[in-house]
């Protein structure tokens, strides 16, 4: 691993165009689960599948349930940042670090600093009324009980991309952007399970692509560098 590490640390010392690509493995050492470690959600026991209620008709069929297990499973209003939130902020601070695409919807890059972070998923942050467009404060979401309302009486639906929608045309010609532009591609803390999300790796033409992640990957055979572990733990020493 030390090798793996000082082999990172020269690879981000000589490059000013990194941009960092990730998922929910980025904010697990912050305490958020992902959906596949086996402390995960999938692997929780629930009435329906994540995908199932995590999905766009279950949201209009169901809102309150959706809402029951959003609460509960999706909104950490307390978690801080950690290492690698802070690391990639610093590097982009210092002019290294050119954006970070997240499919994560906990904005914990932004609390950590960064400025350039493409939101694939949206976030938990930003909630819309579905007849009015009135904004809502994560607050909203927390403080009211069952389905959250606005004052014109309209559902109230945070701004996070379902199972079954779209993701935000703009976000993602960003992301794509940014991704096809850099020198160094890092991509931590993703199962590379969630389409379209994932395929944005296909757009990088450089030859540093750099993977890291607590378990195996099947896109391993691609990277220049594979680090297996904590991406905290990895970036902090870096
Ligand atoms: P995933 O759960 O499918 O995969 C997470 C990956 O990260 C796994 O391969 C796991 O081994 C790895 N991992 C876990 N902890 C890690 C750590 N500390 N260091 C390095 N690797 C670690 O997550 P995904 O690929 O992001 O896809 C799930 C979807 O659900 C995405 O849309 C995701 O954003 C969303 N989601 C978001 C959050 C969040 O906002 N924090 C949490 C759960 C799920």
């Amino acid at each position: 691993m030390e090798s793996q590490i000082s082999e990172l640390r020269s690879v981000i010392n000589d490059s000013d165009n990194i941009v960092f690509f990730g998922g929910a493995g980025v904010s697990t050492e912050s305490g958020i689960p992902d959906f596949r470690s086996t402390d995960g959600l999938y692997n929780q026991k629930y009435a329906y599948p994540p995908e199932t209620m995590l999905s766009h008709s279950f949201f209009m069929e169901n809102t309150a349930e959706f809402y029951r297990f959003y609460r509960d499973k999706m909104i950490y209003p307390d978690a801080k940042p950690n290492a690698a939130h802070f690391k990639l902020a610093e590097l982009e601070s210092q002019g290294k670090l050119k954006a970070v695409v997240t499919q994560n919807i906990d904005s914990l890059h932004q609390t950590a600093g960064s400025r350039c972070v493409h939101e694939l998923h949206g976030s938990v942050h930003r909630n819309f009324c579905m007849t009015c467009k009135a904004a809502h404060p994560l607050e909203h979401i927390l403080e009211s009980g069952g389905v959250p309302r606005c004052v014109c009486d309209g559902i109230v639906k945070p701004d996070v991309v379902l199972y079954e929608e779209p993701l935000d045309q703009n976000v993602l010609e960003e992301a794509v952007s940014a991704i096809r532009d850099a020198d160094v591609l890092i991509v931590g803390g993703t199962s590379l399970n969630v389409y379209p999300a994932a395929g944005l790796l296909q757009y990088y033409r450089g030859n540093k692509l750099i993977l890291i992640n607590k378990s195996e990957l099947s896109c391993e055979r691609n990277a220049a560098l594979v680090i297996r572990g904590k991406i905290g733990e990895v970036l902090e020493r870096v």
